[in-house]
């Protein structure tokens, strides 16, 4: 089986191809215009996709060894995302589809964040119990199959990608300032500031409150050292990282413990974040879990995460037709 998948749900234009379940080539072509503009815009993404999207699918064919005539599918990003983004790659999978005569794969970008767990051994065994944190989203995931994801847990507000690059921006770092937040907050001190953490019943998580407390704290400061940021830049990043790492693995302690599921991994874009693939780890040898953390080129937006899915998808028989849409909405 050798699959094709296209990803261009968001800012990354990405091509992969996976041969009998095994990733050959992952090319991501990460678009820079939107820097000056502090945060993706929607028309300016939708083109750089048409631009990148030819090359980038060459590139992946020949990395792989891989002739169009050895293809026997084509899968794409079909939701959640920006329609202007989601339409130049499905475009592009249905035009392959139809001019090599092959099914057609449709992938929910969220389930493949999940699925990046399971691109390279060792991967989780089911029940398997996933904190997915990205730009847009934050879920506790409850996996029981590959293909029969439940979500138990989800951000009432803001994600968590967000509440990092909203609190870069208060902090005067360009966008995407999770990365920023990151590599600051391993120079600092996490206990030097306190933020609180939101008081939300359930497995739900709130990122809106602690924005606002950040935005307050740096009021009152600034006021009485106009260079309060600059002086204790690591500090406050060390501090706001450990708030949301906490309010991210406190929830997902509370699914394992209500669940009883000790296969757990992360996820999405934040999975990336040192503090949080540190303190899954310490929390994990605590609890007694199998951690899963996918590696740093699987974390963020890839096309090796929808050639997986697609992969398990083509075992089940779950094509679409040449009339499908794809969705901004999950
Ligand atoms: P979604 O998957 O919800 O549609 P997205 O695809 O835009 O959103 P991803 O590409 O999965 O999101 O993740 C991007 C987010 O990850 C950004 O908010 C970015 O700041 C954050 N991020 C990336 N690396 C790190 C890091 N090391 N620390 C914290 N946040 C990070
Ligand atoms: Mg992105
Ligand atoms: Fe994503």
């Amino acid at each position: 089986i050798n699959i094709l998948a296209i990803e261009s749900s968001c800012d990354e234009t990405s091509a992969a191809v996976i041969k009998d379940g095994r990733i050959y080539s992952n090319f991501i072509a990460n678009q820079t215009v939107h820097e000056q503009y502090g945060g993706v815009v929607p028309e300016l993404a939708s083109r750089a996709h048409q631009e990148n999207i030819v090359p980038v699918v060459d590139q992946a064919l020949k990395t792989a060894g891989i002739a169009t005539s050895d293809l026997t599918a084509i899968a794409f990003t079909q939701s959640p995302g920006l329609i202007g983004s989601l339409l130049v790659g499905s475009c592009f999978a249905k035009a392959m589809a139809l001019a090599l005569n092959l099914p057609l794969i449709a992938v929910q970008h969220m389930d493949a964040h999940v699925m990046a767990n399971f691109i390279e051994a060792p991967t989780p065994a089911f029940p398997f119990l996933c904190l997915t944190v990205s730009g847009g989203h934050t879920q506790i995931v409850l996996c029981k199959d590959y293909l029969h994801m439940e979500i138990i847990g989800k951000t009432l507000d803001d994600a968590a990608g967000e509440a990092f690059d909203k609190s870069a921006k208060l902090l005067g770092l360009p966008y995407p300032g999770g990365p920023l937040i990151d590599k600051y907050a391993q120079l600092g001190n996490a206990h030097r500031f306190k933020f609180t953490e939101p008081q939300i019943p359930g497995l739900d998580f709130s990122f809106s409150g602690l924005k606002t407390g950040i935005l307050y704290f740096l009021q009152e400061n600034l006021q009485k050292d106009p260079l309060f940021i600059e002086h204790h830049l690591h500090d406050i990043c060390a501090s706001i990282q450990e708030r949301i790492v906490s309010i991210l693995l406190n929830k997902l302690r509370k699914a394992a413990q209500e669940t009883g599921v000790r296969q757990i991994g992360i996820a999405g874009g934040v999975s990336a974040n040192s503090g949080l693939r540190k303190a899954i780890l310490a929390m994990g040898a605590a609890q007694g879990w199998q951690v899963f953390i996918p590696k740093f080129e699987y974390c963020t937006d890839n096309a090796a995460m929808i050639a997986i899915t697609a992969h398990y998808k083509y075992l089940a028989g779950e094509f679409v037709g040449l009339d499908v849409v794809p969705s901004p909405r999950t």
